[in-house]
């Protein structure tokens, strides 16, 4: 069981986390437009830079959401009191664990063995 303080210093990591993505999806979108319009000018955008700059837009939301979809389950979690509960063998997640990577829902042990599966798909993306 997380003391408290544990429990806020690991809602502050959320909220940041929450803060950056945000963040990184205006950024990249804007990244986007100006590329683009360096590229074209500002007039003549062609129908394939179109399709381009939506594709890095879906690519960027796609990450993002997945990403987000993540830290909001933490956040769920976290309000629960069942942050530091492993979701395959229920033992608890050390906090130094947890503050590194609020996201996880594993303790070392299960996260090295679903890492083993996750190299095997080729997805690394926590
Ligand atoms: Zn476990």
């Amino acid at each position: 069981m997380l003391t408290a303080e544990q429990t806020s210093e690991l809602k502050a990591a959320l909220q940041a986390e929450l803060v950056r993505l945000g963040d990184h999806a205006k950024v990249g979108l804007e990244f986007t437009m100006d590329r683009d319009r360096d590229k074209f000018g500002r007039d003549s955008m062609d129908e394939s830079a179109e399709e381009e700059a939506y594709s890095t837009q879906l690519r960027l939301h796609d990450r993002d959401s997945f990403l987000l979809n993540k830290v909001q389950k933490a956040m769920t979690r976290l309000e629960a009191g069942e942050i530091d509960e492993c979701e395959d063998c229920s033992d608890p997640i050390g906090f130094k664990r947890l503050l590194a990577r609020p996201v996880t829902t594993l303790c070392f042990e299960c996260k090295n063995a679903q890492e083993q599966v996750e190299a095997d798909h080729a997805v690394a993306s926590e």
